[in-house]
């Protein structure tokens, strides 16, 4: 007879807890409000992985045609600037001299306002850099990131894919989706800070953006199991 009861002399998984994804809270941060207007979303109800990656990918795709029909390919510069670069005989990123037919004018691609003399070198590495949509996960690499590429994955198309950093199968450090021209960058705010969201919490003053989206007390979701899973 066979029984559904383990052996207590052999080695046995028993699940005790399955943690379920109820809702979502997400701030999108941007310095340019002609391209994309800083706001929280938040949701909570059914399929939470797959209507986050749904909205994110909405989010993608109006910063990416936003962009693409205000790019600013010509900087814009005024006497004063016009006057600095010409003056100027060192790169203003990496600090090496000019040689020769090597002085470019780098400008903010989205405002086309001037920045600096740079060299070419730097200026395609400052072109790359604004390529990247970075998207922060708090400890994205151990848990969230599984649950998302799957989900990434079913909006993989011609142009867009899912290409995975990883430190072995099961730790991810980066997540891309999306094209060579502009990705999403799915990375883990971990990495940087080192404390959970709970320690995070407590070295903060102010919370304006919980303050204004939840109304009055905030008290509770400062709190460990409210902001640290
Ligand atoms: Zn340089």
């Amino acid at each position: 007879m066979q029984s559904c009861t383990p052996d207590p002399d052999k080695s046995y998984t028993k699940p005790i807890s399955k943690q379920e994804i109820n809702s979502y809270g997400m701030y999108v941060h941007s310095d340019y409000p002609e391209i994309y207007k800083s706001q929280y979303f938040h949701y909570d109800g059914d399929d939470v992985v797959k209507k986050y990656v749904e909205k994110i990918m909405s989010i993608f795709k109006k910063i990416t045609y936003n962009i693409k029909h205000n790019k600013k390919d010509k900087p814009i510069l005024n006497k004063y600037e016009e006057d600095e670069f010409q003056e100027a005989t060192e790169c203003y990123i990496c600090g090496k001299e000019f040689e020769e037919n090597n002085k470019v004018r780098e400008h903010d691609h989205l405002s086309g306002k001037y920045r600096g003399a740079a060299c070419q070198s730097c200026n395609t590495k400052e072109g790359k850099a604004t390529k990247l949509i970075p998207v922060f996960f708090h400890n994205g690499s151990n848990y969230d990131f599984h649950f998302l590429i799957e989900e990434l994955m079913k909006h993989e198309d011609e142009y867009n894919k899912v290409k995975l950093l990883s430190k072995n199968s099961e730790n991810y450090i980066s997540i891309d989706y999306g094209s060579y021209n502009r990705k999403l960058r799915f990375l883990d705010s971990y990495r940087f800070m080192l404390k959970g969201l709970s320690d995070v919490a407590k070295s903060m003053d102010d919370f304006p953006i919980l303050e204004k989206e939840f109304e009055g007390d905030i008290d509770l979701l400062k709190k460990k199991r409210i902001l640290s899973i």
